[in-house]
């Protein structure tokens, strides 16, 4: 059976995001991996009842998504309402879709408070970023699940391929 990719919703062309707007990742693996089956697509902060267009929020006091698994930091909107609850739900539902549909890999886009896996933002609106993970990102790691960011999709190609499964860059 094929590895299968858990993906954000957003990167796939899904207006889901917090401003109501797209990003979709333009690559030939993806192509590829949606003709194969492999694609599991979700928006964990829609799955957990978020509206779009949503306050943007960040994680508060430049803590992790691992800080608010562990019970230390909030996920704040800009309004200054507490939407803890909210992401952790998200990243329960993006985890349990991983694990019913049998996803090896996650596919994130970063800087999110939820898929961001590369960097997220510091909790200021300042547009402030360092490294760490969005609370989805954090609880698939927990899980085993590999995660990549958008920018790190030449790596997954690279360890799909590694890993004996079908597609190769270029093929
Ligand atoms: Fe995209 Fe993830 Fe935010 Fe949904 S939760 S809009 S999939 S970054």
């Amino acid at each position: 059976m094929i590895s299968k990719i858990l993906v954000s919703a957003c990167l796939m062309g899904h207006a889901v995001r917090y401003d109501g707007r797209a990003k979709p990742l333009l690559h030939p693996a993806i192509d590829r991996w949606r003709e194969e089956g492999r694609l599991v697509t979700i928006c964990p902060e829609m799955s957990a009842g978020m509206a779009v267009p949503r306050p943007p929020a960040e994680i508060s006091d430049g803590a992790t998504g691992e800080d608010v698994l562990a019970g230390t930091a909030q996920v704040m909107e800009i309004s200054g309402g507490d939407v803890t609850d909210g992401f952790r739900q998200a990243a329960e539902n993006a985890l349990a879709l991983a694990k019913e549909t049998g996803c090896r890999y996650a596919l994130l886009i970063d800087g999110s408070p939820s898929c961001g896996s590369g960097f997220i933002y510091d909790g200021t609106f300042s547009g402030s970023r360092h490294p760490g993970d969005g609370v989805t990102a954090a609880l698939l790691k927990r899980a085993g699940i590999e995660v990549y960011s958008d920018r790190e999709i030449d790596q997954l190609v690279e360890r799909i391929a590694a890993a004996g499964d079908v597609f190769k860059r270029g093929s």
